[in-house]
C-alpha cells in the first residue's frame, strides 16, 4: 500500500513488511518516508488551507458525510484488515469501524456548530457602550495527526474528522505496526475533499512523526500514544498547540455493597477487550475484600469461557497482542509479580504473540504489573478494606484516564466520583466505556486536552476578536 500527497499515491524505494501477528505472514509492504517525504505532504496541506476554507460550513459536512458513507460501505474489508495488521478479533474489528462511521457523523454535525460570542467591551469601566465586539473561531492551518495500533482507524478519526471540521488540512501518520487501515481511510476521506486536505506518510516515528512535531508550518499536534513518545513530543513541538491523549492505569473499584455479578462481566468485558490492548482497559481491579472470594470465583469461571485464537473467526475474543515483544515484555510483568508474592488464579501463559487472559490475586501496588501500563489480557487484583482505602489506591497512579466504581450505594458513588481523579469517573460501568458525545481525555501522566468531537472541534480552531469603535 502506498500512501498518500496532495491527492497522489507515493511509493518509495525503501519499504518495510506489515506482519499479521496470528500467523506470521506478511499482510502487505509499506514505503518509507523520509523527512524530505514529510516536508512534501507538509507542504501540500499548507497549499490546500485556502481551498478547503473557501468551502462552506455545509459543504465540509456533507463532504464528512459522504466519507462516513463510503468507510461504511466498505466497512468489513478495513475491518478484516485491522484484523491481519493488529491481530484484532474481528467482531470487535468491526465495532471500531461502526463506530468511526459515527465519529465522521458526529463531525458532520460540529462542523455546522462553530459559533462565537459577542463580547461585552462595555463591562471595562474604562471604555464606552460604542463598541461592536465578537469572537470568530478560525482554524489553527496545518494539523500533524499522529496515532498508535490499538484502534488504528478510529484513533487517527479522532484526529482527522474534528480538524478538517474545523477547516484545518491534515497530515497523517499512522503506526507503524498497523499502517494499512488508516492509510485506507486518508484515501477515503481524500475522494471527498479537494486534494492536499488530507495526506499520509509512513515510516518510523523518530523520523516522520519528529519531522511532523518540528515543522514550523504545522500548526498543533494531535498525538495519540505512550506517556514516553507524548513527553517527547511535548519536548519537541515547541510553541504548537498539543492534544496527547496518553497511557492509563484505570482501576475498576468494587465496593462491598456492588451487584457483583454487573461487577464482574464488566471486569471480564473490561480487562480483556482487545486482549487488554486498550488505553481505558481496566488495569487494576481494587476489591474490597468482604466480597474479594465470590468475585473471583465468578470472575474465572466467566474469564475462563474467553475463546482464543484465530481472529479473523468471528466467535474468537482473544487474538495475539500485536507482537511476540509485547507479550514477552506482560510474561515479565506476571512473572515477577507472581514471584513477589501474587497468586495466579486463571492463565499465566505465553505461547508467540498469544497470552492467555490471566487473573491475578494479591497484586500490590509496588509490582510493576500494577505500577506501569500493562498492555495484555491481564486482571491483577489488588484487596482492600473500605471506601478510604479504595480511594487511595485508585489514586496512587500518575496516571488518570477514566475510572469505574460499581456500588450500589448513592453516598459512596458520590463520593468515588469527586474523589477519584481521572478524565472521566464512571458509576457501575467499566472504564472502558467511551462515546463520540463525551469529553475524553486523562488527567496527570494520561495527557492534555480533550477529545470527543464537540471538544476536539473546539481544540482544533483559534479564537479571534474582532471589535469595532462605533463612536
Ligand atoms: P507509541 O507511543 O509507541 O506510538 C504512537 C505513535 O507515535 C506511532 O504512530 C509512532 O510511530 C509514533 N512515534 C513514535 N516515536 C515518535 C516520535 N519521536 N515523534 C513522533 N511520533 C512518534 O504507542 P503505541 O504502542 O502505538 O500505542 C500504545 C500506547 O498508546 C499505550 O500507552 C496506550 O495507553 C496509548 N493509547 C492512549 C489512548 C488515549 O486515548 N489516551 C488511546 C489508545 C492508546
Amino acid at each position: 500500500m502506498k500512501f498518500l500527497i496532495n491527492g497522489e499515491f507515493i511509493d518509495k524505494s525503501d519499504h518495510y513488511d506489515v506482519i499479521n501477528p496470528y500467523n506470521g505472514e506478511i499482510v502487505d509492504t509499506v514505503p518509507i518516508a523520509y523527512r524530505n517525504d514529510v516536508d512534501k505532504a507538509i507542504e501540500s496541506a499548507n497549499n490546500a488551507k485556502k481551498t478547503l476554507n473557501d468551502l462552506s460550513a455545509k459543504e465540509v459536512s456533507n463532504n464528512l458525510l459522504d466519507s462516513s458513507r463510503e468507510l461504511e460501505k466498505e466497512g468489513e474489508n478495513i475491518a478484516k484488515l485491522i484484523v491481519a495488521e493488529a491481530g484484532k478479533p474481528y467482531k470487535q474489528a468491526i465495532i471500531e469501524i461502526q463506530r468511526s462511521v459515527e465519529t465522521l457523523q458526529f463531525a458532520a454535525e460540529e462542523a455546522k456548530r462553530i459559533y462565537g460570542e459577542s463580547v461585552p467591551i462595555d463591562a471595562s469601566g474604562s471604555t464606552d457602550t460604542r463598541f461592536l465586539a465578537f469572537t470568530k473561531k478560525v482554524p489553527l492551518g496545518v494539523v500533524g495527526a499522529i496515532s498508535p495500533f490499538n484502534y488504528p482507524v478510529n484513533l487517527a478519526l479522532h484526529k482527522i474528522a474534528p480538524a478538517i471540521a474545523a477547516k484545518n488540512t491534515v497530515v497523517m501518520k499512522p503506526s507503524m505496526e498497523a499502517p494499512l487501515s488508516a492509510l485506507r481511510l486518508v484515501e477515503i476521506i481524500n475522494n471527498h475533499f479537494p486534494s492536499g486536505v488530507i495526506n499520509s506518510v509512513t515510516g518510523y516515528g523518530s523520523e516522520v512523526g519528529d519531522a511532523i512535531v518540528v515543522s514550523p508550518y504545522v500548526n498543533k499536534i494531535s498525538f495519540t500514544g505512550s506517556v514516553a513518545t507524548g513527553l517527547f513530543i511535548s519536548s519537541r513541538a515547541g510553541m504548537k498547540k498539543l492534544t496527547l491523549e496518553l497511557g492509563g492505569n484505570d482501576p475498576l473499584v468494587v465496593l462491598s455493597d456492588a451487584n457483583i455479578e454487573k461487577a464482574v462481566n464488566a471486569a471480564v468485558s473490561g480487562a480483556f477487550l482487545f486482549s487488554g490492548q486498550v488505553c481505558i482497559g481496566v488495569k487494576r481491579i481494587i476489591l474490597d475484600n468482604k466480597i474479594a472470594d465470590e468475585f473471583i470465583d465468578l470472575f474465572a469461571k466467566k474469564a475462563n469461557k474467553l475463546k482464543m485464537g484465530n481472529p479473523m473467526d468471528e466467535s474468537t475474543d482473544i487474538g495475539p497482542l500485536i507482537n511476540e515483544n509485547a507479550a514477552i515484555n506482560v510474561e515479565v510483568s506476571v512473572n515477577n509479580a507472581i514471584e513477589n508474592g501474587a497468586e495466579l488464579i486463571l492463565g499465566g501463559n505465553r505461547k508467540d504473540c498469544f497470552f492467555e487472559p490471566t487473573i491475578l490475586d494479591n497484586v500490590n501496588g509496588s509490582m510493576n504489573l500494577v505500577a506501569e501500563e500493562t498492555f495484555g489480557p491481564i486482571a491483577p487484583i489488588i484487596r482492600i478494606d473500605g471506601i478510604d482505602e479504595a480511594i487511595k489506591v485508585a489514586n496512587d497512579t500518575q496516571y488518570g484516564l477514566q475510572a469505574g466504581v460499581f456500588t450500589e450505594n448513592i453516598h459512596s458513588a458520590l463520593r468515588c466520583a469527586n474523589e477519584i481523579d481521572a478524565g472521566s469517573v464512571l458509576i457501575n460501568k467499566e472504564s472502558t466505556f467511551r462515546t463520540d458525545a463525551m469529553p475524553f481525555g486523562g488527567f496527570k501522566s494520561s495527557g492534555i486536552g480533550k477529545e470527543g468531537i464537540k471538544y476536539a472541534v473546539e481544540d482544533m480552531c483559534k479564537t479571534k476578536l474582532i471589535a469595532f469603535n462605533c463612536e
